[in-house]
């Protein structure tokens, strides 16, 4: 699972998403992190077939969409992604980290600091791939974000996965 493919990623109109949305105000905030976190949930639980993973990234209680579904319904064009609430949070979490640093070079490794420090006792259902698991989704979240701000076009996989190796060390302590 190259780096790429999630740059890639065809039907991706997160761009037009921050174009068209107050992204200050609280609700909007929520909506969009809602909706990422669902596009995330989407991409891992394509690489994974063990049910527990899968259990806490998705939410798997569809009858109950809220407001902040209803971006997701609106964007995802039939691709419906509910993230699981848990996963939600981490993503909130990890989008205010990221805004603190997103104007800085540094900003991947930055954020990754910030977030790991703030949140100590990051949760996952899956005991077996929790760092993995956590790498993933820091990684994946990052690297579309930076997408955004532009600074992911002179980065390189070489580089990215260095920092994944130090963030896997992050994650386990
Ligand atoms: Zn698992």
């Amino acid at each position: 699972m190259g780096i790429n493919n999630i740059v890639d990623e065809e039907c991706w109109d997160l761009d037009d998403i921050f174009l068209e949305h107050n992204y200050s105000d609280s609700t909007v905030f929520d909506c969009i992190v809602y909706y990422l976190a669902g596009y995330i949930a989407k991409r891992l639980i394509r690489k994974t077939k063990c049910v527990q993973c899968i259990n806490g990234l998705k939410n798997l209680n569809t009858t109950k969409f809220g407001t902040l579904a209803e971006l997701v319904i609106a964007k995802s064009r039939g691709y419906l992604t509910h993230p699981d609430s848990n996963l939600f949070n981490i993503l909130k979490s990890l989008e205010h980290s990221f805004n603190k640093f997103a104007d800085e070079l540094n900003v991947f490794d930055k954020t990754c600091e910030d977030f790991f420090k703030n949140n100590v006792h990051i949760t996952f259902p899956c005991v077996d791939h929790r760092t993995s698991m956590l790498t993933d989704i820091t990684v994946y979240y990052l690297v579309m974000r930076m997408r955004q701000y532009s600074y992911i076009e002179n980065q390189n996989n070489k580089k990215l996965n260095k920092t994944k190796k130090k963030l896997s060390k992050l994650v386990n302590t």
